[in-house]
Protein backbone atom coordinates (compact mmCIF):
# COMPACT_ATOMS: atom_id res chain seq x y z
CA UNK A 1 0.00 0.00 0.00
CA UNK A 2 2.31 2.23 0.97
CA UNK A 3 5.00 1.91 -2.17
CA UNK A 4 1.37 2.24 -4.06
CA UNK A 5 1.04 5.70 -2.20
CA UNK A 6 4.24 6.80 -2.86
CA UNK A 7 4.09 6.09 -6.62
CA UNK A 8 0.50 7.96 -6.71
CA UNK A 9 2.53 10.69 -5.00
CA UNK A 10 5.09 10.67 -7.63
CA UNK A 11 2.79 10.69 -10.57
CA UNK A 12 0.77 13.52 -9.08
CA UNK A 13 3.80 15.91 -8.43
CA UNK A 14 4.94 15.63 -11.54
CA UNK A 15 1.53 15.60 -13.81
CA UNK A 16 -0.65 17.25 -11.67
CA UNK A 17 -0.16 21.73 -12.47
CA UNK A 18 1.16 23.44 -9.39
CA UNK A 19 -1.66 25.04 -7.92
CA UNK A 20 -1.16 24.87 -4.09
CA UNK A 21 0.69 22.96 -1.49
CA UNK A 22 -0.61 19.99 -0.93
CA UNK A 23 0.03 17.54 1.63
CA UNK A 24 1.79 14.28 0.59
CA UNK A 25 -1.33 12.14 1.17
CA UNK A 26 -4.21 11.05 -1.60
CA UNK A 27 -7.53 10.12 -0.25
CA UNK A 28 -9.68 8.02 -1.40
CA UNK A 29 -12.97 7.59 -0.01
CA UNK A 30 -15.16 9.09 2.25
CA UNK A 31 -18.27 8.61 4.62
CA UNK A 32 -20.62 10.73 6.63
CA UNK A 33 -17.99 13.50 8.62
CA UNK A 34 -14.81 11.12 7.80
CA UNK A 35 -12.43 10.72 4.29
CA UNK A 36 -9.62 8.32 4.28
CA UNK A 37 -6.49 7.89 2.50
CA UNK A 38 -4.94 5.40 0.46
CA UNK A 39 -3.42 4.26 3.73
CA UNK A 40 -6.24 3.75 5.14
CA UNK A 41 -5.80 6.69 7.80
CA UNK A 42 -9.02 8.33 8.93
CA UNK A 43 -9.47 12.07 8.94
CA UNK A 44 -12.41 13.93 10.56
CA UNK A 45 -13.16 16.32 8.17
CA UNK A 46 -14.02 19.87 9.67
CA UNK A 47 -13.20 21.40 6.45
CA UNK A 48 -16.30 20.13 4.71
CA UNK A 49 -14.90 20.19 1.34
CA UNK A 50 -14.23 24.02 2.02
CA UNK A 51 -18.26 24.25 3.01
CA UNK A 52 -19.70 22.13 0.18
CA UNK A 53 -19.88 18.89 1.77
CA UNK A 54 -23.10 19.59 3.28
CA UNK A 55 -24.40 16.23 4.03
CA UNK A 56 -21.39 14.66 4.28
CA UNK A 57 -19.00 12.82 2.19
CA UNK A 58 -21.05 10.27 -0.09
CA UNK A 59 -24.23 10.55 1.03
CA UNK A 60 -26.56 7.65 -0.48
CA UNK A 61 -29.23 10.48 -1.53
CA UNK A 62 -26.42 12.21 -3.48
CA UNK A 63 -25.37 8.76 -5.30
CA UNK A 64 -29.09 7.30 -5.76
CA UNK A 65 -30.01 10.95 -7.49
CA UNK A 66 -26.84 10.40 -9.81
CA UNK A 67 -27.59 7.22 -11.00
CA UNK A 68 -31.45 7.54 -11.36
CA UNK A 69 -30.88 10.72 -13.64
CA UNK A 70 -27.76 9.06 -15.47
CA UNK A 71 -30.13 5.54 -16.44
CA UNK A 72 -32.49 8.56 -17.39
CA UNK A 73 -30.61 11.74 -19.40
CA UNK A 74 -27.40 12.50 -18.36
CA UNK A 75 -27.46 15.41 -20.60
CA UNK A 76 -29.29 17.07 -23.51
CA UNK A 77 -28.43 20.41 -25.29
CA UNK A 78 -29.03 23.63 -23.31
CA UNK A 79 -31.20 24.70 -25.95
CA UNK A 80 -34.09 22.66 -23.90
CA UNK A 81 -35.28 22.81 -20.95
CA UNK A 82 -35.57 19.40 -18.82
CA UNK A 83 -37.97 18.17 -16.27
CA UNK A 84 -35.04 18.22 -12.96
CA UNK A 85 -34.13 21.60 -14.27
CA UNK A 86 -37.35 23.11 -14.44
CA UNK A 87 -38.23 21.17 -10.97
CA UNK A 88 -35.08 22.86 -9.20
CA UNK A 89 -35.74 25.79 -10.54
CA UNK A 90 -39.26 26.19 -8.84
CA UNK A 91 -37.61 25.00 -5.53
CA UNK A 92 -34.78 27.63 -5.74
CA UNK A 93 -37.23 30.59 -6.78
CA UNK A 94 -40.22 29.55 -4.06
CA UNK A 95 -37.54 28.88 -1.22
CA UNK A 96 -35.46 32.59 -2.04
CA UNK A 97 -38.87 34.64 -3.36
CA UNK A 98 -36.32 35.61 -6.69
CA UNK A 99 -38.20 34.96 -9.04
CA UNK A 100 -35.50 33.80 -12.30
CA UNK A 101 -32.76 31.44 -11.71
CA UNK A 102 -29.80 30.93 -14.29
CA UNK A 103 -27.81 27.22 -13.62
CA UNK A 104 -24.10 27.17 -13.63
CA UNK A 105 -21.43 25.03 -11.98
CA UNK A 106 -18.98 27.14 -10.30
CA UNK A 107 -19.32 29.65 -7.70
CA UNK A 108 -17.01 32.00 -9.97
CA UNK A 109 -19.30 31.24 -13.06
CA UNK A 110 -22.41 32.23 -10.77
CA UNK A 111 -20.93 35.28 -9.47
CA UNK A 112 -19.90 36.14 -13.72
CA UNK A 113 -23.21 35.75 -14.53
CA UNK A 114 -24.31 38.33 -11.44
CA UNK A 115 -21.68 40.87 -12.66
CA UNK A 116 -22.81 39.89 -16.28
CA UNK A 117 -26.47 40.75 -15.70
CA UNK A 118 -26.19 44.03 -13.14
CA UNK A 119 -23.64 45.40 -16.40
CA UNK A 120 -27.24 44.98 -18.80
CA UNK A 121 -29.02 46.28 -15.98
CA UNK A 122 -26.71 49.42 -16.25
CA UNK A 123 -26.61 49.82 -20.08
CA UNK A 124 -30.08 49.14 -20.59
CA UNK A 125 -31.53 51.34 -17.55
CA UNK A 126 -29.20 53.33 -16.09
CA UNK A 127 -27.56 54.99 -19.09
CA UNK A 128 -24.06 52.97 -19.37
CA UNK A 129 -23.51 52.05 -15.63
CA UNK A 130 -20.90 49.68 -15.02
CA UNK A 131 -19.10 49.95 -11.76
CA UNK A 132 -19.57 47.34 -9.22
CA UNK A 133 -18.80 48.21 -5.69
CA UNK A 134 -16.79 45.49 -3.34
CA UNK A 135 -15.36 44.99 -0.26
CA UNK A 136 -12.01 45.16 1.36
CA UNK A 137 -11.16 41.52 2.17
CA UNK A 138 -14.21 40.03 0.51
CA UNK A 139 -13.59 36.88 -2.01
CA UNK A 140 -15.43 36.21 -5.21
CA UNK A 141 -13.66 33.84 -6.94
CA UNK A 142 -10.86 33.29 -9.18
CA UNK A 143 -11.40 34.39 -13.22
CA UNK A 144 -10.30 36.93 -14.20
CA UNK A 145 -13.10 39.02 -13.44
CA UNK A 146 -13.83 37.44 -10.38
CA UNK A 147 -10.13 38.38 -9.36
CA UNK A 148 -10.48 41.76 -10.05
CA UNK A 149 -13.82 41.88 -8.03
CA UNK A 150 -12.13 40.85 -4.94
CA UNK A 151 -10.68 42.81 -2.24
CA UNK A 152 -7.37 41.08 -1.74
CA UNK A 153 -4.68 43.96 -2.73
CA UNK A 154 -1.73 41.09 -3.17
CA UNK A 155 -4.32 40.10 -6.76
CA UNK A 156 -4.13 44.14 -8.00
CA UNK A 157 -0.70 43.39 -9.76
CA UNK A 158 -1.38 39.77 -10.53
CA UNK A 159 -2.61 38.83 -14.38
CA UNK A 160 -2.66 42.40 -15.42
CA UNK A 161 -4.39 44.16 -16.93
CA UNK A 162 -6.86 43.54 -14.09
CA UNK A 163 -10.77 43.74 -15.56
CA UNK A 164 -11.64 47.43 -14.98
CA UNK A 165 -14.31 48.56 -13.25
CA UNK A 166 -14.55 47.40 -9.78
CA UNK A 167 -14.55 49.77 -7.06
CA UNK A 168 -13.44 48.63 -3.15
CA UNK A 169 -14.79 50.24 -0.03
CA UNK A 170 -13.90 49.19 3.75
CA UNK A 171 -16.22 46.37 4.66
CA UNK A 172 -19.46 47.35 6.93
CA UNK A 173 -19.30 50.81 6.08
CA UNK A 174 -21.94 52.64 4.80
CA UNK A 175 -20.84 56.04 4.18
CA UNK A 176 -18.09 54.41 2.00
CA UNK A 177 -20.14 53.09 0.23
CA UNK A 178 -22.00 56.03 -0.12
CA UNK A 179 -19.55 58.24 -1.20
CA UNK A 180 -18.23 55.40 -3.35
CA UNK A 181 -21.63 55.58 -5.59
CA UNK A 182 -21.37 57.71 -8.79
CA UNK A 183 -23.56 57.72 -11.80
CA UNK A 184 -21.53 54.88 -13.36
CA UNK A 185 -22.58 52.58 -10.43
CA UNK A 186 -24.66 49.28 -11.35
CA UNK A 187 -24.35 47.06 -8.52
CA UNK A 188 -22.79 46.58 -5.04
CA UNK A 189 -22.05 43.14 -4.29
CA UNK A 190 -21.43 41.80 -1.17
CA UNK A 191 -20.68 38.73 1.38
CA UNK A 192 -23.18 38.83 4.70
CA UNK A 193 -19.94 36.86 6.12
CA UNK A 194 -17.14 37.18 4.37
CA UNK A 195 -15.63 33.29 4.45
CA UNK A 196 -11.96 33.60 2.50
CA UNK A 197 -11.65 36.47 4.81
CA UNK A 198 -11.85 35.27 7.98
CA UNK A 199 -15.37 34.61 9.10
CA UNK A 200 -16.40 38.70 9.37
CA UNK A 201 -20.28 39.51 9.68
CA UNK A 202 -21.76 42.77 8.59
CA UNK A 203 -23.65 44.27 11.04
CA UNK A 204 -27.61 44.29 10.97
CA UNK A 205 -27.97 48.27 10.50
CA UNK A 206 -25.62 47.73 7.93
CA UNK A 207 -27.26 45.83 5.62
CA UNK A 208 -31.08 47.03 6.31
CA UNK A 209 -28.64 50.64 5.11
CA UNK A 210 -27.28 49.53 2.13
CA UNK A 211 -30.69 48.07 1.12
CA UNK A 212 -32.10 51.73 1.27
CA UNK A 213 -29.10 53.27 0.25
CA UNK A 214 -29.59 50.89 -3.64
CA UNK A 215 -33.08 51.22 -3.49
CA UNK A 216 -32.80 55.52 -3.46
CA UNK A 217 -29.86 55.27 -6.01
CA UNK A 218 -31.03 52.38 -8.35
CA UNK A 219 -28.27 50.16 -7.76
CA UNK A 220 -28.65 46.08 -7.72
CA UNK A 221 -27.67 44.57 -4.32
CA UNK A 222 -25.80 41.51 -5.52
CA UNK A 223 -25.23 38.82 -2.18
CA UNK A 224 -23.04 36.67 -2.54
CA UNK A 225 -23.52 33.23 -0.75
CA UNK A 226 -21.51 30.68 -2.33
CA UNK A 227 -20.18 30.43 1.42
CA UNK A 228 -22.95 31.34 3.61
CA UNK A 229 -26.20 29.55 1.57
CA UNK A 230 -28.07 26.64 2.08
CA UNK A 231 -28.30 26.38 5.40
CA UNK A 232 -24.69 26.70 6.43
CA UNK A 233 -25.46 29.76 8.77
CA UNK A 234 -28.31 28.25 10.10
CA UNK A 235 -31.03 29.77 8.03
CA UNK A 236 -31.85 28.57 4.47
CA UNK A 237 -30.06 31.72 3.36
CA UNK A 238 -27.72 34.01 5.33
CA UNK A 239 -29.82 37.36 3.92
CA UNK A 240 -33.10 35.66 6.57
CA UNK A 241 -30.82 37.16 9.69
CA UNK A 242 -30.89 40.66 8.25
CA UNK A 243 -34.62 40.72 6.79
CA UNK A 244 -33.21 42.10 3.78
CA UNK A 245 -33.89 40.46 0.56
CA UNK A 246 -30.83 41.19 -1.95
CA UNK A 247 -31.96 41.79 -6.20
CA UNK A 248 -29.49 39.29 -7.24
CA UNK A 249 -28.28 36.11 -5.21
CA UNK A 250 -25.18 33.51 -5.95
CA UNK A 251 -25.12 30.30 -4.94
CA UNK A 252 -22.66 26.80 -4.86
CA UNK A 253 -20.80 24.97 -2.64
CA UNK A 254 -23.84 23.12 -0.53
CA UNK A 255 -26.36 23.53 -3.04
CA UNK A 256 -24.43 20.68 -4.56
CA UNK A 257 -23.45 18.83 -1.63
CA UNK A 258 -19.98 18.33 -3.75
CA UNK A 259 -21.23 17.72 -7.21
CA UNK A 260 -20.58 21.20 -9.16
CA UNK A 261 -23.21 23.37 -9.16
CA UNK A 262 -24.07 27.07 -8.86
CA UNK A 263 -27.20 29.35 -8.92
CA UNK A 264 -27.63 33.02 -9.74
CA UNK A 265 -31.34 33.79 -8.92
CA UNK A 266 -32.49 37.73 -9.70
CA UNK A 267 -36.07 39.67 -8.86
CA UNK A 268 -38.61 39.28 -12.20
CA UNK A 269 -37.91 42.74 -12.91
CA UNK A 270 -34.00 41.96 -13.88
CA UNK A 271 -34.71 39.16 -16.34
CA UNK A 272 -33.19 41.53 -18.77
CA UNK A 273 -30.81 39.12 -20.76
CA UNK A 274 -31.17 39.12 -24.65
CA UNK A 275 -30.38 35.39 -26.43
CA UNK A 276 -27.03 34.68 -26.48
CA UNK A 277 -25.89 36.97 -23.54
CA UNK A 278 -25.40 34.69 -20.79
CA UNK A 279 -25.20 30.37 -21.17
CA UNK A 280 -22.85 27.42 -21.31
CA UNK A 281 -22.66 23.82 -22.42
CA UNK A 282 -24.08 22.86 -18.93
CA UNK A 283 -26.06 25.36 -17.72
CA UNK A 284 -29.46 23.43 -16.23
CA UNK A 285 -27.72 19.85 -17.05
CA UNK A 286 -29.80 17.24 -15.56
CA UNK A 287 -27.55 15.87 -13.59
CA UNK A 288 -26.81 18.84 -11.65
CA UNK A 289 -30.16 19.42 -11.23
CA UNK A 290 -31.17 16.13 -9.55
CA UNK A 291 -28.45 16.26 -7.83
CA UNK A 292 -29.67 19.51 -6.57
CA UNK A 293 -33.21 18.82 -5.99
CA UNK A 294 -31.92 15.73 -3.89
CA UNK A 295 -29.49 18.23 -1.63
CA UNK A 296 -31.95 20.59 -1.11
CA UNK A 297 -35.11 18.15 -0.92
CA UNK A 298 -32.70 16.42 2.39
CA UNK A 299 -32.20 20.55 3.89
CA UNK A 300 -35.32 21.24 4.14
CA UNK A 301 -36.71 17.68 5.07
CA UNK A 302 -34.02 16.92 7.52
CA UNK A 303 -34.55 20.95 8.53
CA UNK A 304 -30.89 20.98 8.69
CA UNK A 305 -30.70 25.29 8.86
CA UNK A 306 -31.95 24.62 12.34
CA UNK A 307 -29.59 21.62 12.70
CA UNK A 308 -26.63 23.86 11.45
CA UNK A 309 -27.28 26.53 14.15
CA UNK A 310 -28.16 23.74 17.12
CA UNK A 311 -24.74 22.58 16.37
CA UNK A 312 -22.60 25.62 15.61
CA UNK A 313 -24.06 26.81 19.01
CA UNK A 314 -22.97 23.93 20.46
CA UNK A 315 -19.23 23.90 18.97
CA UNK A 316 -19.02 27.58 20.05
CA UNK A 317 -19.50 26.61 23.39
CA UNK A 318 -16.71 24.12 23.24
CA UNK A 319 -14.09 26.52 21.57
CA UNK A 320 -14.71 29.06 24.68
CA UNK A 321 -14.63 25.99 27.45
CA UNK A 322 -10.60 26.29 25.93
CA UNK A 323 -10.37 29.53 24.97
CA UNK A 324 -8.60 30.87 27.99
CA UNK A 325 -6.47 27.92 28.67
CA UNK A 326 -4.89 27.99 25.04
CA UNK A 327 -5.53 31.73 24.41
CA UNK A 328 -7.71 31.86 21.77
CA UNK A 329 -9.58 34.81 20.83
CA UNK A 330 -12.46 36.18 18.35
CA UNK A 331 -14.51 32.86 18.26
CA UNK A 332 -17.48 34.29 15.72
CA UNK A 333 -19.38 33.01 13.39
CA UNK A 334 -22.80 31.60 12.54
CA UNK A 335 -23.92 28.32 12.30
CA UNK A 336 -21.59 26.17 11.14
CA UNK A 337 -19.40 28.78 9.36
CA UNK A 338 -17.01 29.62 12.72
CA UNK A 339 -13.75 30.57 13.35
CA UNK A 340 -11.50 31.91 15.88
CA UNK A 341 -7.91 33.59 16.33
CA UNK A 342 -5.01 31.85 17.61
CA UNK A 343 -2.46 33.88 20.29
CA UNK A 344 0.36 33.70 17.30
CA UNK A 345 0.91 33.35 13.64
CA UNK A 346 0.48 29.56 13.67
CA UNK A 347 -1.87 28.37 11.83
CA UNK A 348 -0.13 26.24 9.16
CA UNK A 349 1.74 25.07 11.74
CA UNK A 350 -1.53 24.04 13.41
CA UNK A 351 -3.29 22.93 10.15
CA UNK A 352 -0.33 20.23 9.39
CA UNK A 353 -0.26 18.73 13.15
CA UNK A 354 -3.80 18.35 13.14
CA UNK A 355 -4.01 16.56 10.10
CA UNK A 356 -0.98 14.44 11.29
CA UNK A 357 -3.46 13.58 14.38
CA UNK A 358 -6.52 12.59 11.80
CA UNK A 359 -8.51 16.55 11.98
CA UNK A 360 -9.28 18.45 8.89
CA UNK A 361 -9.28 22.05 9.63
CA UNK A 362 -8.54 25.28 7.18
CA UNK A 363 -6.30 28.44 7.97
CA UNK A 364 -7.90 31.16 6.39
CA UNK A 365 -4.91 33.82 7.12
CA UNK A 366 -1.94 32.71 9.51
CA UNK A 367 -3.66 33.62 12.73
CA UNK A 368 -7.00 32.32 11.75
CA UNK A 369 -8.57 29.08 12.27
CA UNK A 370 -11.66 28.15 10.22
CA UNK A 371 -14.09 25.81 10.77
CA UNK A 372 -17.06 24.49 8.42
CA UNK A 373 -18.26 20.55 8.71
CA UNK A 374 -20.77 19.09 7.03
CA UNK A 375 -24.36 20.36 8.61
CA UNK A 376 -24.80 16.36 9.99
CA UNK A 377 -22.20 16.85 12.43
CA UNK A 378 -23.42 15.30 15.42
CA UNK A 379 -22.76 16.46 19.24
CA UNK A 380 -19.92 13.26 19.38
CA UNK A 381 -17.73 14.24 15.86
CA UNK A 382 -17.57 17.94 17.83
CA UNK A 383 -15.98 16.75 21.08
CA UNK A 384 -14.02 14.58 19.01
CA UNK A 385 -12.64 17.09 16.96
CA UNK A 386 -12.20 19.26 20.40
CA UNK A 387 -10.54 16.57 21.65
CA UNK A 388 -7.82 16.28 18.85
CA UNK A 389 -7.58 19.61 18.08
CA UNK A 390 -6.84 20.28 22.29
CA UNK A 391 -4.45 17.37 22.30
CA UNK A 392 -2.54 18.77 19.42
CA UNK A 393 -2.54 22.75 20.76
CA UNK A 394 -1.23 20.76 23.95
CA UNK A 395 2.06 19.79 21.91
CA UNK A 396 2.57 22.81 20.49
N1 LIG B 1 -17.67 33.48 -3.52
C1 LIG B 1 -17.44 33.07 -2.25
C2 LIG B 1 -18.03 33.84 -1.11
C3 LIG B 1 -16.66 31.94 -2.01
O1 LIG B 1 -16.42 31.55 -0.75
C4 LIG B 1 -16.12 31.23 -3.11
C5 LIG B 1 -15.26 30.04 -2.89
O2 LIG B 1 -14.62 29.88 -1.87
C6 LIG B 1 -16.41 31.68 -4.41
C7 LIG B 1 -17.17 32.81 -4.57
C8 LIG B 1 -15.86 30.96 -5.61
O3 LIG B 1 -16.50 29.74 -5.80
P1 LIG B 1 -15.84 28.63 -6.75
O4 LIG B 1 -14.55 28.25 -6.13
O5 LIG B 1 -16.85 27.51 -6.78
O6 LIG B 1 -15.66 29.26 -8.09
Amino acid sequence: VKERTEELLHEANSSILFVANRPQIVMEHGEGMYVWDTEGKKYLDFIGGWAVTALGHSPKVIADALVQQAGKLINVSPAFYNKPMIEFAQLLTGLSGLERVFFGSTGAEANESAIKLARKYGSVCKGGAYEVITANRSFHGRTLAMMAATGKPQWEQKFTPQMPGFVKVPFNDIEAVRSAITPKTCAVMLELIQGEGGVHEVSLDYVKELRSLCDEQGVLLIFDEIQTGLGRTGRMFAFEHYGVTPDVLTLAKGIGGGFPLSAMLAKEAFNLFEPGDQGGTYTGQPLGMAVGLAVVGELIERKLPAQAAKQGAYLQTKLREVQAKYGLSGIRGKGLLLAFDLPEPRGEELVAACLEAGLLINSSSPQTIRLMPALVVTDEEIDRMMSILCAVMDQL
